[in-house]
Order: structure tokens, then C-alpha cells, then sequence
């Protein structure tokens, strides 16, 4: 019976344990001397050799000596495991001063932007918006508009149906029937918005934006309209722009015009934009019909009104000279970015 050989496991693995820097190294140590394969097992295997009375002794010493092993690892197990998270903690701490990473923002969609521009220069004039529904009763659309339902306006305007009742609103023009209905005259308001035609081609889109615009009063002039439609010719393209009015039709107004802007992209020299008239079609304008006033509910005798519509992408092609109209719903960020 060997005391000094325990003596000698004990003094060996005290110094190894203490030299360990790290927990696996704590544990891998451990392993070696108290574990299944380790030193004191190994020492544990010599017993069956010894005399039966030496047996117990040897075995309280070897059992003395792992669990002064047991305990002493564990002491510094604690000391190491408190070092390490402190390490963690400091190299996972995070550096508030560093910038953010980058996010590249979007930007207003230029027909957005074209109508929001439309909008603020009728607004200088005292027009206010109001909006309507996008589905239309047939009645809004067509009938109060003076558009009987044998009308041959009807076939012009390629409409998307819903029911025999519905259909999507090929024009804004409804929001005039809906706001002369709720609101006392005088009115002054623009009805700017989403419309729907059957429709799709170079200069056509199955939808696209109106700004409709109503001036309801005791007394209303052609004249009154005329210098609306000028001022915001002239605020839209520049202080030269020219406006005229050509002779119409519109089964809503009458009399109806057609206004024309100077071309300011030749001056009205002639340019592709104009095709080489020197003249920009801006929309159709004119005074209330009677019919339509009666519709609303207002008295003819007693009320007069003019009207105008214009159409915002074509507004933002001329004044940008995109020729396919197209590239508006397209969503190619490389166009789209120009703006
Ligand atoms: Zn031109």
C-alpha cells in the first residue's frame, strides 16, 4: 500500500488544475486525473491486490483525496467562469456611435408630384379639393352629366362596366354632380383623381388621373373661364405661355372648348412635343350645361357655372417631354429617378 503515490496524483493534479486558463482546460484537467480513465480510477484498480485489512484505508484516502479534488475544482471553476463572462460581455457590448446602415429612401412618383403641383396652383386661386367614389353609379357618370343612355358619348369613352348599374369612372366629372348636390353655391372646387378606360397604348393608359375643376355662381362668364385656364397655363409652364380656346363639344357644357397652351418647349415655333402646330392640347372646358345644374339640383335661372378637365399624366409628358405615356406605370426606378 502506496500513500505516497496518492500523495503525489494529489500534488499533481492541485498544480495542473491551478494552470488552467480557461473552463475546458478546468474540465479537460479534471477528466484526466477523476475521471473513468483517470489516474485515481487507474490507482483504484490496484485494491484487488492489496491485503484485505489495507483494503478500507486505501480506499477512504483515495476517496479523501477526490472529493478535496471535487472541491477544489469547483472553486476555481466559479473564479474562471466569472472571468470568461466578463470577457464575453465585454467583447459583445455594442458601440452606439457607429452609423446606421444605409436604407435609400423613395421618392414622390412624378404623376403624384405633377397633380399635387396642378392642385397648388388652382388652390391660389381659391379652388378647394373635394374627392368622389371610383365606382360610379351609371347615373353620376353618364345620365347627370347629360349623357342619356343612347348617347353616342357613351361609345367614346370605352367604359369598364361592373353591372348594368356600375361602372369605374371613365371621367371625374361626377364629383361635380356629387359636390353641387351636398354643398349651397357658390362653389369653387377641383376634383382631382384616378379614372378608368378601356384603353392602352403610346398615349393612352386604361387608368389614369383627372383634375376636374367647378365654379359655381350667381353670374359666370366664358370670359372668367378663359382667365382661369391662362393663369394656370402661364403658372404651370412659364410667364410667356400663350392660352386659346377652340370651339367644342361636350355634351356637359355650353358652350364647350378645347384649351390650347403655346408650346413652351419651341415657343411656338413647332416641335415634335406640338406636333408642329406650335399648340398644346391641355383639355376641354366650358359653361355648365343647364341640364347638368338641374341634375344637382340647382335652378338654371338662378345659377351659372363653367367646368374644365384636364388630364394630369398628359400634363406631366408635355411638361417633362415623355413620349410614351406608358413609362408612367412601368415602375423603372432608372426612369422614375429622373424626377
Ligand atoms: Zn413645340
Amino acid at each position: 500500500m502506496n500513500k505516497e503515490k496518492i500523495e503525489q496524483i494529489q500534488k499533481d493534479a492541485e498544480e495542473a488544475l491551478k494552470k488552467a486558463q480557461t473552463s475546458q482546460q478546468l474540465y479537460d484537467t479534471k477528466v484526466l486525473f477523476l475521471g473513468k480513465n483517470g489516474s485515481l480510477s487507474t490507482l483504484m484498480k490496484d485494491m484487488k491486490n492489496l491485503s484485505a485489512e489495507d483494503r478500507p484505508k486505501f480506499g477512504q484516502w483515495v476517496n479523501e483525496t477526490k472529493s478535496a479534488l471535487e472541491s477544489l475544482y469547483e472553486t476555481l471553476e466559479k473564479k474562471i467562469k466569472t472571468k470568461e463572462l466578463g470577457e464575453q460581455l465585454d467583447n459583445e457590448r455594442l458601440d452606439m456611435t457607429l452609423p446606421g446602415p444605409f436604407k435609400p429612401l423613395g421618392a414622390q412618383h412624378l404623376v403624384d408630384k405633377v397633380m399635387d403641383e396642378m392642385i397648388a396652383i388652382f388652390a391660389r386661386l381659391g379652388f378647394s379639393v373635394r374627392v368622389g367614389p371610383m365606382i360610379e353609379k351609371d347615373y353620376y357618370n353618364f345620365e347627370a352629366l347629360n349623357i342619356p343612355k343612347d348617347h353616342p358619348a357613351r361609345d367614346e369613352q370605352d367604359t369598364f362596366y361592373i353591372d348594368s348599374e356600375h361602372v369605374l369612372r371613365t371621367q371625374t366629372s361626377p364629383i361635380q354632380i356629387h359636390t353641387m348636390k351636398i354643398e349651397k353655391p357658390p362653389l369653387k372646387i377641383i376634383g382631382p383623381g384616378a379614372v378608368f378606360r378601356c384603353d392602352y397604348d403610346i398615349s393612352h393608359l386604361p387608368m389614369f388621373h383627372q383634375i376636374e375643376g367647378l365654379y359655381v355662381d350667381k353670374k359666370v362668364s366664358m370670359a372668367e373661364l378663359k382667365g382661369t385656364m391662362a393663369y394656370f397655363n402661364r403658372e404651370f409652364f412659364g410667364a410667356d405661355v400663350k392660352t386659346r380656346f377652340r370651339p367644342s363639344f361636350f355634351p356637359f357644357t355650353e358652350p364647350s372648348a378645347e384649351v390650347d397652351a403655346s408650346c413652351a418647349l419651341c415657343s411656338g415655333k413647332g416641335c415634335r412635343m406640338c406636333k408642329f402646330s406650335g399648340w398644346i392640347e391641355m383639355g376641354g372646358c366650358g359653361l355648365v350645361h343647364p341640364n347638368v345644374l338641374k341634375a344637382a339640383g340647382l335652378s338654371p335661372e338662378e345659377w351659372q357655372g363653367f367646368a374644365f378637365g384636364m388630364g394630369v399624366e398628359r400634363m406631366a409628358t408635355v411638361k417633362y417631354g415623355i413620349e410614351d405615356i406608358r413609362l408612367f406605370i412601368e415602375n423603372d426606378v432608372r426612369f422614375l429617378g429622373q424626377f
